[in-house]
Parts: structure tokens; sequence; C-alpha cells
């Protein structure tokens, strides 16, 4: 078994071509949960959906987020009627964030929804969330600190940012099934995501540091040069006073990597790095990274 931290779409490629040279029962992926919101009352978890639509082949794998060829009815509707709902959710789509929010509102863990939508779906790999409480992610601009998405999503990352703060009622513990899951594998791959708004919310739900220590931890960087592949890892890693780059990358994860992995066109030097080809542009591209990475866990054991 092979755990791998996962946001929503770096990793989500490698997971593409991973599901395509692995027994998919052997797969495990704990997935960011600090961008998840509640949007005209139904609660939407980007990052377990596109993990969980890309493992039961219904993902838009244009976009990286939402199901193919959805169509967007209601909220055309929704937005008639004058509720400003700043996220395209599809008509499908929806009826997972409904059916979520309904079971979160009866009392379910979000671990047990996400198995029971992963079961609906057909889904043969296992699919957990970092932590069963909320967790937001908030950027701090000049007007004040607002949602991650709203910063992301309704101003497609066009304003400054100054800090990244996570905010929770309690402290966020990671789920037994999590760490679980590290115990039975034998490497964990911290995938090509975000750090600062996927990787670093897993990494400090309690209890995952400890149980990745004893593991084979490799880390995929997100970063060729000084920018990320896409999205606006650059101007966040700036915000929480890294560098926006591999190394930045290496340094973010404290230690915690036994082996990095870097782009072979990456500019910036990591010591002791491997160099693959990570730049995932097709599902062949993500099943050569996901072979290499297969062949780097052998070496390691
Ligand atoms: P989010 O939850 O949608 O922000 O997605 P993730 O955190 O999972 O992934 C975003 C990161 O994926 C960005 O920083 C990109 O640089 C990185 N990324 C996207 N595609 C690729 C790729 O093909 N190769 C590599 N190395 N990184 C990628």
């Amino acid at each position: 078994m092979i755990t791998f931290l996962s946001g929503g779409t770096g990793t989500p490629k490698l997971l593409r071509g991973m599901q395509k040279v692995m027994d998919r029962h052997e797969i495990a992926v704990i997935v960011n949960t600090a961008e998840d919101v509640w949007i005209s009352g139904n609660h939407i978890s980007p990052d377990v959906d596109t993990v969980m639509y890309l493992f039961a082949g219904i993902l838009n794998t244009d976009t990286w987020w939402g199901i193919r060829s959805d169509t967007f009815t209601t909220h055309e509707e929704v937005k008639n009627l004058g509720i400003d709902e700043y996220i395209g959710i599809g008509d499908k789509d929806r009826a997972v964030h409904i059916a979520r929010g309904e079971m979160l509102r009866n009392g379910m863990r979000l671990t047990n929804v996400t198995k029971i939508l992963c079961e609906r779906y057909g889904v043969r790999e296992t699919v957990l969330p970092m932590t069963d409480t909320e967790v937001t992610t908030q950027v701090k601009t000049d007007i004040g600190y607002i949602d991650y998405q709203e910063y992301w999503v309704r101003a497609r990352g066009k304003i400054d940012i100054h800090e990244v703060v996570r905010s929770f009622n309690e402290p966020p513990v990671a789920t037994p099934e999590a760490l679980e899951a590290i115990e039975a594998s034998d490497a964990v791959v911290i995938g090509p995501s975000n750090p600062i708004t996927s990787i670093l919310p897993i990494l400090t739900c309690e209890g995952i540091k400890d149980a990745i220590k004893g593991k084979i931890v490799i880390a995929v960087s997100p970063f060729i040069g000084d920018g990320p592949v896409s999205g606006p890892a650059a101007a966040l890693m700036k915000a929480a006073d890294y560098e926006p780059n591999s190394i930045g990358t290496f340094n973010c994860y404290g230690g915690l990597t036994d082996v990095f992995v870097q782009d072979i066109r990456d500019p910036v030097a990591v010591s002791h790095s491997v160099r693959f080809d990570t730049l995932m542009v097709d599902e062949e591209k993500s099943i050569a990274l996901a072979k290499d990475i297969l062949g780097l866990i052998e070496t390691c054991r």
C-alpha cells in the first residue's frame, strides 16, 4: 500500500497514472479539506471531490474540477434569483454537495460520508479526508481577511496577499483511518500539490507527522523554476515566507522527506534531489512519472 497526500490538481494528475500501474486497492489518499466551504447551503470539499471523481472515472480533466459534461442549469437559475454563487457548480456536482451536506447535518463524520459517496461511485481506492472537523483557509489582503476560495475563484488570484491563516474551532486531528492507512503503507508520497494550501494543512493535522516519520517519504515539487506549473502557489509561498520554488517547497516540508523529486527542467538545485519529468501534460506522462516513483520506492526499501 502507498499513501498519497493530495490537493485537487497536481497530485490527482499523478494519481491518474498510479491507478493504471498499481493495484487500485493498494492506493490510499489523504486529502486536504482546508479549502472546504458551504455554498448555497451545501458542502463543497473541492479536493475530495476531484480525487473521488478521478477514481470514479467522471472527472472533468480539462479543468481538474467538477464532473465531465455536467450541466449548469441550477447554477444559472440560482444566479438569476439573485444569489451570489461565485463558484460555477455543475448540476451533478451539486447533487454530491447536497448529499454530503445532508449527511454532515445528520451528524455523520466526513470520513464516513466520503466512504459512502465513493462506494456509490464504485471507487476502489481509499479516499480519506485529512480530518473530520472543519478547517478554513483565509488570506490577508489589503481589505482584510477573505476565504481562500474568494481569493482564488472570485478574485482569480489577482489581488495582493500578505499572510495565509487557517482557522478552526478545535485544532484539526488526523482521523484514525488516515493514520491506519499510513501505518499500513510501505511509503508516503507527498504529491506535487500546493505546499501552503494543500500539503501543510494535512501535515499539521495532529498525528500525521509522527505517523509518517518511520516511513519512506517521497515529495514531488510542484515548482519548475520560480513558478508553479499552475495556480497561485508562488503568491501563497511568498505570503507564508517561503521561497516560491523547489527549495522553498523542500524547506516547507521541514526535513520530513527522504527523497525530494524535482522536474528535469527545474533550474533550481535542491541538494540530493532526484530528477524526473514531472510535467504531466497527458495520461502517458502521468503513467511515466508514476512508474518512476514506484521504481524509486523500490530502491529505497
Ligand atoms: P489545488 O487544490 O487545486 O490547489 O491543487 P493542488 O494543490 O493539488 O495542486 C496545485 C499545484 O499542482 C500547483 O502548485 C501546480 O504547480 C502543481 N501542478 C499542476 N500540474 C502539475 C504537473 O503536471 N507537474 C507538477 N510537478 N506540478 C503540477
